[in-house]
């Protein structure tokens, strides 16, 4: 939610005294940064009520060169050496882009390049504005999810099941402004700026999700969530599930100092196989309620509402149902490939049975 990151920026000071020297950032001229630590070398005072409170800067530092914003989104940041930023997902909208627009400023950099990991309007949300306002900022994104960052009433498009959505589905959260992609993203490694980055392919949650390695950091998008985003979520979502299964394995394998999930918590390399387990399990658990939802057939909306009611979940909103049962026909999708159900015609529409 970007009231919660705007409301995370005003907190009181945890260190008393803390001087802010620059540390890391090469033209600050600092020493080695503690992850966590507040980029920038100011503090500013502002009052509410009676109660002073000082305004930490947004950005946090991991390593010398990566950064990011903390919140609902994560909004990562890469630092190119001569000043430049390329920003790694923008958020859900034109606060969320103005947040990194701000985080830049206070730190003395200038943006130069947006990398898109996939097209969900919560990561693109602040493309617009960043690209209309700040001058020369090429927007990067994979071939696949591309098309849909330009176009994005595809999202709300094929929620809809690929009709003209409804007004419920034409929302922010669904879909965000499009903006066109300068280039397109091939192969593992990408030059920005004078800067290689490692492109790490993690389709699956979407369908051609890429994360992005650099300075020991692996800004992970949503290839995987932190466990208390699985807790309140009862299918982390999938477009292809034995992608998305897959693209954990390969992150499993990384050995970057740190990951930076799209949702979640900066998780360290110690942590990320536990991180990884919960989100394995939180998958098989899905997996396992949609199997046991085919015990009798059903249609889609038939399979969806046992496997809600399997997991407990309240929905709260359309656009929440129409993710969750295009999750719940991707679970079925991934058992029919193994196997374990079928879709067939009936005089009453197209059901699911379980086995083959
Ligand atoms: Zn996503």
């Amino acid at each position: 939610m970007p009231d919660a990151i705007v409301g995370a920026r005003r907190r009181r000071a945890r260190r008393p005294g803390w001087g802010g020297a620059g540390w890391g950032w090469p033209w600050l001229g600092g020493g080695g940064g503690v992850p966590g630590d507040f980029v920038g070398a100011r503090r500013r005072r502002a009052r509410s009520g009676d109660v002073a409170l000082i305004i930490m800067p947004l950005l946090h530092q991991i390593t010398p060169y990566t950064a990011y914003v903390p919140g609902a989104n994560n909004l990562g940041v890469i630092l190119t050496g001569d000043g430049g930023a390329i920003a790694v997902d923008t958020g859900l909208d034109k606060d969320t882009g103005r947040m990194v627009r701000r985080a830049l400023e206070e730190a003395g950099l200038r943006l130069c390049a947006i990398i898109s990991t996939h097209h969900h309007a919560d990561h693109i949300g602040g493309n617009d504005y960043l690209v209309r306002n700040l001058p020369g900022v090429a927007v990067y994104a994979s071939r696949l999810e591309a098309p849909f960052i330009e176009n994005p009433l595809l999202e709300p498009v094929y929620l809809a099941l690929g009709a003209s959505p409804p007004a419920a589905l034409r929302t922010k959260w669904l879909m965000a402004k499009g903006v066109p992609v300068h280039q397109i993203i091939d192969g593992d490694t990408l030059e920005i700026a004078g800067v290689t980055l490692e492109i790490a392919d993690l389709p699956g949650h979407s369908l051609g999700q890429i994360g992005v390695a650099f300075d020991g950091v692996c800004f992970a998008a949503d290839g995987f969530f932190g466990p208390e985003v699985l807790a309140k979520h009862g299918i982390p979502y999938a477009h292809d599930v034995a992608a998305q299964i897959a693209s954990l394995e390969r992150l499993a394998m990384r050995d970057e100092r740190f990951f930076l999930p799209g949702h979640g918590t900066l998780t360290p390399r110690s942590d990320l196989n536990a991180t990884i387990q919960a989100n394995r399990h939180a998958i098989e658990r899905a997996s396992r309620a949609v199997r046991d939802a085919l015990a009798e057939p059903g249609d889609i909306l038939t399979i969806a509402r046992r496997v809600q009611q399997a997991l407990g979940l309240t929905i709260a909103g359309l656009p929440q149902y129409a993710i969750f049962v295009s999750a719940v026909a991707a679970h079925l999708s991934y058992l029919e490939a193994q196997g374990g159900a079928t879709l067939v015609m009936t005089s009453e529409g197209a059901v699911w049975r379980g086995g083959s």
